[in-house]
């Protein structure tokens, strides 16, 4: 693709130079969790090294800048998804934290009994857990909105489980894009019909942000949840944005240090926002490495980098074409990042142990989506997954490895 050179990119990824089972590393795990440059592991390191203190409680210098590294890390959040403010930006562990976080303030204090919560039958277990066990606590339930045999959400079901009178539809709750197929869901159509009933949305945005640039004011969703490993950061860091007036309203998530605006026996009242949901001490290196990630993605033309991982997609697709006994899981018209697979009716985590031992690293099995695993009726599927490092001579290496694995299977 041009203007991306991947080789170039690969340097700044030291992880990805190693063998593993005496064959150089071809790393297609990136839907787990992706690999981080120089940049995150030096920004993690300097804090460490040079400047670790606890945040806002300083009388003194270092204190003062690890507060302004972790607040900075905020304001660098807060312009990458184009946060209207960095207030709305909540640091939490990861996407299920923020989805947990959602449905335990939101979602007690809204969720009545008879309500409808939907997700989609595409989730991720923690977008579909957190929901199940706030909606037993509130009589409500949780509604799966079908999917089709390519993966793909069916909207006229959709617009029909909105309005319809089995109870109403109070918060929708939708993957930006598949973990496990890759599907890229119709989310600006799905926010604009909920909003019609009055319902409010959460978009997770755990596998989309690691691709392209989310704006979440163009989304006009009400939640967005993400995870910082996913996007070349550190584990441990993730970010739930909401619209203000509803982090205003919600509850607290958890009471502690830094949650709180004054304490006594008689009463407590809270912190302002975003401090309101970040008791006790936060990911201070954590938001420092993710902005460094933030950092990282700016340096380059991600729209390249977006054009050359679809590149590869049609690559590997091509290529299964002609490999006899590979059938693709997730046909969906729009597909980003992700190459699902069977092969020869072999189990999943035989092939992905065959090609392991050639060094390639895929997932295997039912990705945290059982649900949509029992929906198209397998026990779960070979997952290769892309970044923007991976080049093709990942997927050659990939196909051969396949290859080989096919002759211990048949
Ligand atoms: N949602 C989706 C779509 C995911 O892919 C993942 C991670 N596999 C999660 C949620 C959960 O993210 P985390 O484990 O980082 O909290």
């Amino acid at each position: 693709v041009k203007g991306f050179d991947v080789e170039k990119i690969r340097e700044d990824f030291p992880i990805l130079h190693q063998e593993v089972n005496g064959h150089p590393l071809v790393y297609l795990d990136n839907a787990a969790t992706t690999q981080k440059p120089n940049a995150v592991i030096d920004a993690i390191s300097d804090y460490y090294r040079g400047y670790n203190s606890n945040v806002h409680r300083g009388a003194h210098a270092l204190s003062d800048k690890a507060t302004a590294g972790f607040e900075g890390a905020r304001d660098t959040l807060a312009a990458f998804i184009n946060s209207p403010s960095r207030e709305q930006v909540l640091w939490t562990r990861g996407t299920t934290e923020a989805i947990n976080l959602v449905a335990f303030t939101w979602g007690k204090q809204n969720l009545e009994a008879g309500d409808r919560v939907l997700v989609s039958n595409l989730e991720h277990h923690s977008n579909i857990v957190p929901w199940q066990m706030v909606a037993q606590e509130k009589g409500a339930s949780v509604v799966a909105i079908p999917v089709s045999d390519s993966g793909a959400i069916d909207l006229d079901a959709f617009k029909a489980l909105l309005v319809s009178n089995e109870g109403p539809v109070k918060f929708v709750s939708v993957g930006h894009v598949s973990n496990a197929l890759g599907t890229v869901n119709p989310v600006e159509e799905i926010v604009a019909l909920s909003h019609e009933v009055g319902a409010k949305v959460l978009i997770d945005g755990a596998q989309s942000v690691g691709h392209w640039a989310v704006d979440v004011q163009a989304l006009d969703c009400d939640f967005f949840a993400f995870s910082g490993h996913k996007m070349f950061g550190p584990t441990g860091i993730g970010v739930l944005w909401g619209k203000r007036d509803l982090l205003e309203a919600m509850p607290p998530y958890q009471g502690g240090g830094e949650m709180i605006e004054t304490v006594s026996f008689e009463g407590t009242t809270y912190n302002a926002l975003p401090y309101k949901y970040e008791a006790g001490t936060p990911d201070i290196a954590g938001a420092i490495g993710l902005a460094a990630a933030v950092d990282y993605l700016n340096s380059f033309d991600r729209e390249a980098a977006v054009a050359h991982e679809n590149d590869l997609l049609q690559y590997a697709w091509q290529k299964a074409e002609g490999f006899a006994g590979l059938t693709r899981v997730g046909t969906a018209p729009k597909v980003a990042g992700v190459f699902s697979f069977l092969l020869n009716g072999a189990h999943p985590s035989d092939v992905g142990m065959l090609i392991d031992q050639q060094g390639v690293a895929v997932r295997t099995g039912h990705h945290c989506a059982q649900p949509l695993m029992a929906r198209l009726g397998i026990p779960g599927t070979v997952r290769a997954s892309f970044s923007f490092y991976n080049n093709r001579n990942d997927v050659d290496r990939l196909f051969e490895a396949l290859e080989k694995a096919k002759t211990f299977l048949v």
